[in-house]
């Protein structure tokens, strides 16, 4: 089932797509590119452009799009995972594997807290902490990029504890509420601890998404300031469309959209960094695994229905799951650039839509049929098993 090979096996590659309709480049201040080829070494973007322009020769592996358009592989800047591709939350195998088969190539731990008995002392939360760092860098499941190993803080937790957590490798913090610290002073102080060692941050926002878990309102969000406002649309129960457009409005962070929160307030978010010129910070995440359970088109179908209900462009809507995402937290993949990961997914329009193309499509709420997924230059899905058939099949040569 699941395996890991990467790339880097010693052997160089060169990938060469071709034919491809639609470049979708992650980056918001210019989301199509006028290109029909991507050329990939060792997993690295090397050029894009005309394929006559490119040095396609020699090529280890060659997509032939069809004219489906390729965008940067998806990213989901909120999951909950445990243990490989196993989440006990709902008894699920094979969740990571279903979520690569809906174009999600990157996805980033907001804390493993559904870990079964999950240690709540300090020494025992940073143990955690490293060895989910260590399994999923050593363990990528079907491929996926997990980003893991993010402690929720805890009382009692003091600078060296930050300190100590970088050192060994620990580059995120788990959504702050999970646990004992709930008030906005505590939180603000390990939060600014945290950066100061390079540590990333995120808080829960809303009420309580289970039993166990508690109420973040926007006082506690704007004093802890972590670099990510966590759900901004609740983890299942959203804060009054006041305090999130205080939240949009009085500070400048991450206005993460989470498929298992409240779609309205992501809409009323959405709507309201418009307004505000500032489409930069919304990115996208699923809070998966979740009392929703998994879903592994969940980044796809907030794509869809961000623009379709949002009003944004379709490629402006991508921008919020590869580049957007990838900038704010400081990944080498999302974009189509020189020197990025080469991770793509291959989409089109599903077969039998009202949409005349891929754009349109999700511009009237279609899920895109996905025909193919690279991760860091290697292919690893053909057709999705989980979306509609696309228009345009991808075919693969070489190998
Ligand atoms: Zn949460």
């Amino acid at each position: 089932m699941s395996h890991d090979a990467r790339a880097g096996d010693g052997k160089p590659t060169k990938l060469v797509i071709r034919n491809i309709g639609l470049l979708l480049s992650g980056a918001l201040e210019n989301p199509i590119l006028d290109a029909d080829t991507i050329v990939a070494e060792n997993g690295r973007i090397t050029g894009f452009g005309k394929a006559k322009d490119l040095d396609t020769d020699k090529a280890t592996t060659t997509i032939d799009a069809k004219g489906s358009a390729v965008s940067p592989g998806l990213i989901d800047s909120h999951v909950h995972p445990v243990a490989g591709d196993w989440t006990p939350r709902q008894n699920q195998l094979g969740w990571i594997d279903s979520n690569l088969h809906g174009g999600i190539t990157t996805m980033i731990s907001a804390g493993e807290v559904h870990t079964p008995g999950r240690p709540r002392d300090i020494v025992g939360l940073k143990a955690h902490a490293i060895t989910s760092q260590r399994m999923f860098s050593a363990f990528r499941p079907s491929g996926v990029k997990v980003h893991a190993g993010a402690p929720v803080i805890e009382h009692g937790m003091v600078e060296e504890d930050f300190k100590e957590l970088a050192a060994a490798g620990v580059k995120l913090l788990g959504e702050v509420g999970l646990g004992s610290v709930k008030d906005g002073e505590t939180a603000r102080q390990m939060v600014a601890w945290a950066r100061k060692y390079g540590i990333q941050s995120t808080i829960h926002t809303g009420g309580p998404s289970i039993p166990g878990s508690g109420l973040i309102d926007k006082d506690v969000v704007l004093a802890a300031d972590t670099d990510i406002i966590g759900h901004v649309n609740g983890g299942h129960t959203a804060l009054p469309d006041d305090q999130i457009v205080c939240l949009c409005e009085q500070c400048h962070r991450g206005l993460e959209l989470v498929h298992n929160g409240n779609e309205r307030a992501a809409l009323l978010t959405l709507r309201t960094a418009k307004e505000l010129n500032q489409l930069e910070r919304v990115i996208l995440g699923t809070d998966a695994p979740a009392g929703s359970g998994v879903q592994p088109l969940g980044i796809i179908r907030m794509i869809a229905m961000l623009s379709s209900l949002g009003d944004v462009p379709a490629e402006i809507a991508f921008c919020f799951a590869t580049g957007n995402t990838a900038r704010m937290r400081d990944l080498d993949c999302g974009l189509i650039e020189v020197g990025r990961a080469a991770d793509f997914v291959l989409l089109d329009k599903p077969q039998h839509s009202a949409g005349k193309d891929l754009l349109h499509a999700v511009q009237l709420g279609d899920i895109p049929g996905i025909g193919m997924t690279v991760i860091d230059g290697i292919v690893r899905t053909h057709r999705s098993r989980n979306t509609p058939p696309s228009n345009t099949m991808p075919e693969l040569f070489g190998e």
